[in-house]
C-alpha cells in the first residue's frame, strides 16, 4: 500500500483530526515532524519543553513510527517524501504570518517531485476568513463576529482512524527538553481529555460567575492543550449547551480564541505592531528607569502584590488566570508606559500556552491598539481589582511569601497596615494615582494630534 505523510505541527492527537484520517485514507500514514530553526528559536523554555514532550507522547502512541527531521520543512519533507516514495504529504492548515508562507514554499517544492500536499481541517473551530460581513470584509468588533460564528457553526468530532503507522524509517533524535523551573501540566492527548472532563463535569457550572476569580480552580486549563491540538475545540464545543448561562460563557470564550486568529490572519503585520495605527505613536518610557522598571515587573517586584503575584505566577506555572493576564498587562502599559510588545514578548517567552494570535492581541486589548474601539480610558487599578476579584486575598499570598502574614484583603494594601509593609516586600515603583493620570494625559495629546485639523474660515 502506498505511503502518505502526516506532517505534524501542533496537533498532537489522534482523534478528532481531519489530517490523519485523510492520511490514512491514502495509505500506511508516516508521521513526520520536522524542527524548524525559525520556531524553535524564539519559543522560550516552556513551549520547548511541551513540545518535547509532545513529540515523545507521539512517538509512543503511533509504535515507533515518528520521524523527526531537523532544518528547512521544504528540503526535509521533499527529502522523506522521495525516500519512502510517498505521493501524499497531508497536514492541518496553519494561519499563522510564518505558517503560511513556509507552507506555501513546502507545496511547491513537493510540487516540484510530483508529491501532492493537501490541506485538512485547522487548530480552530472556524478558521480565519471564513466568516466575515455580508460584504465580504473581515470583523473587527468581536460581538457582530460571535454572532456570525455560532451561526457559521462547526462540524461533529470525527472519530479517531483506523491507522496503519508506517514504520521502520528513521529521523534524527527528539531534542533533550530544557531544565524548566516552572510546573507545566502534562502532555498528550489523554492528559488533555481527562482535564476537559475534569472541568466540564465540575468547575464548569460555576464558570459564568467564578472565571474571573484567580483565587481557586474556576477555569478549564485547556489552553496549553489547545495551542498543541492535544483536542480540538470541536471536541470541547460539542459538550457545551449553549442554552446554559455557564457552557455559553465558555464556548464564547473559545470563540475569542477564532476572532483573534482570524484578525491576525487577515492583518498579519498586526503580530508585532499596532492593529490600530492611529495609536502607533502613543508617548512611550525608554531608557534606564524604564528598563529598571520593566525588569521589575517581569520579576514580580513592583509593590503590587496582584501584579506581583500574577507575574511570579507566570514564572512559577508557566500561566497566568487571564484576569490577572489583564491586571499585570494594564501595569506594564499604563502605569509604566512601556511598549506592549516588550510585554508580549516576555509573556511568549515564559508561557506555556503561547499563542501568538490570542497574546499579542489580548495584548493590544489591554495596551488599546487592537480592535476594541474605546478601551483607553481602562486603566486597571491594582488595588480594586485586586481587591474584587481576589477578595480574601488568597491568590496574593499564594505567590507572594513575604506578604503571607497579612490577612485577608488588606494584602491587597500591605503599606497601609500600622507597622507598614512587612520586611522584604518591595516598596511601590510608581504611584498609580499618578500614573494613570500620565497615561490619560499622554492619550489626550494623541488625539489631538491625530484629530483632523479645523478648517480654516474664511
Ligand atoms: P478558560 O477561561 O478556561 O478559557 C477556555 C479557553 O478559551 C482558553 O483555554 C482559551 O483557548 C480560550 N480563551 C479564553 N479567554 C481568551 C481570550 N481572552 N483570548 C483568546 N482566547 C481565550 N491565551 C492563550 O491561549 N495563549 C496566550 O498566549 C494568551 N496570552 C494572553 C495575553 C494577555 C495579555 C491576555 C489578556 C490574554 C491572553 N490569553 C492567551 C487569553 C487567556 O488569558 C487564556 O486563554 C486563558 O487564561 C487560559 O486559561 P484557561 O484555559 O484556564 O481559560
Amino acid at each position: 500500500m502506498a505511503t502518505a505523510i502526516w506532517w505534524v505541527r501542533r496537533d498532537f492527537r489522534i482523534g478528532d483530526n481531519p489530517a490523519l484520517v485523510a492520511a490514512a485514507a491514502a495509505g500506511d500514514v508516516l508521521p513526520v515532524f520536522v524542527l524548524d530553526d525559525r520556531l524553535w528559536q524564539p519559543a522560550g523554555d516552556p513551549r520547548r519543553a511541551w513540545l518535547v514532550g509532545c513529540l515523545h507522547w507521539l512517538r509512543e502512541r503511533t509504535g515507533g513510527a515518528l520521524v523527526v527531521r531537523a532544518g528547512d520543512p521544504a528540503e526535509e519533507l521533499v527529502a522523506v517524501a522521495r525516500r519512502v516514495g510517498a505521493a501524499t504529504v497531508v497536514a492541518a492548515a496553519d494561519y499563522g504570518p510564518y505558517g503560511r508562507e513556509r507552507d506555501d514554499r513546502v507545496e511547491e517544492a513537493l510540487g516540484g517531485v510530483g508529491v501532492a500536499f493537501e490541506r485538512h481541517g485547522t487548530p480552530w473551530a472556524v478558521a480565519p476568513g471564513v466568516v466575515t460581513k455580508a460584504d465580504g470584509t473581515p470583523f473587527k468588533v468581536f460581538t457582530p463576529y460571535s454572532r456570525a460564528w455560532a451561526a457559521r457553526g462547526w462540524g461533529r468530532p470525527l472519530p479517531a482512524p483506523d491507522v496503519r503507522w508506517a514504520t521502520g524509517h528513521r529521523g534524527v533524535a527528539i531534542p533533550d527538553a530544557p531544565a524548566v523551573d516552572a510546573e507545566l501540566l502534562p502532555v498528550g492527548e489523554d492528559a488533555a481529555l481527562e482535564q476537559w472532563r475534569h472541568f466540564r463535569d465540575g468547575a464548569l457550572a460555576d464558570y459564568a460567575e467564578g472565571r474571573d476569580r484567580p483565587d481557586g480552580e474556576h477555569t478549564s486549563r485547556m489552553s496549553v492543550y489547545l495551542k498543541y491540538g492535544c483536542t480540538h475545540p470541536r471536541t470541547m464545543l460539542a459538550d457545551l449547551d449553549a442554552r446554559n448561562r455557564s457552557a455559553a460563557t465558555y464556548r464564547s470564550e473559545l470563540c475569542w480564541r477564532d476572532f483573534y486568529a482570524d484578525v491576525l490572519w487577515h492583518r498579519p503585520d498586526s503580530a508585532r505592531r499596532a492593529f490600530n495605527p492611529a495609536m502607533a505613536t502613543m508617548q512611550l518610557d525608554t531608557g534606564p528607569t524604564a528598563e529598571a522598571r520593566l525588569a521589575a515587573w517581569r520579576e514580580g517586584r513592583t509593590g503590587y502584590p496582584i501584579v506581583d503575584a500574577g507575574m511570579r505566577q507566570l514564572l512559577a506555572e508557566a500561566w497566568v488566570h487571564n484576569r490577572v493576564r489583564m491586571i499585570v498587562a494594564s501595569f506594564l502599559v499604563k502605569d509604566l508606559h512601556v511598549d506592549w510588545t516588550l510585554g508580549a514578548r516576555w509573556f511568549m517567552a515564559r508561557l506555556q500556552d503561547g499563542e501568538l494570535s490570542s497574546n499579542n492581541h489580548g495584548w493590544q486589548w489591554v495596551a488599546g491598539t487592537g480592535t476594541d474601539a474605546a478601551p483607553y480610558f481602562r486603566v486597571f487599578n491594582p488595588i480594586t481589582q485586586g481587591r474584587k476579584f481576589d477578595p480574601r486575598g488568597d491568590y496574593v499570598r499564594r505567590f507572594v511569601p513575604e506578604l503571607r502574614a497579612v490577612a485577608g484583603a488588606a494584602v491587597h494594601e500591605p503599606w497601609s497596615a500600622p507597622a507598614g509593609a512587612p520586611a522584604g516586600y518591595p516598596e511601590r515603583i510608581v504611584d498609580h494615582a499618578a500614573e494613570r493620570a500620565e497615561a490619560l494625559r499622554r492619550y489626550e495629546d494623541l488625539r489631538r494630534s491625530a484629530a483632523p485639523a479645523t478648517a480654516p474660515r474664511r
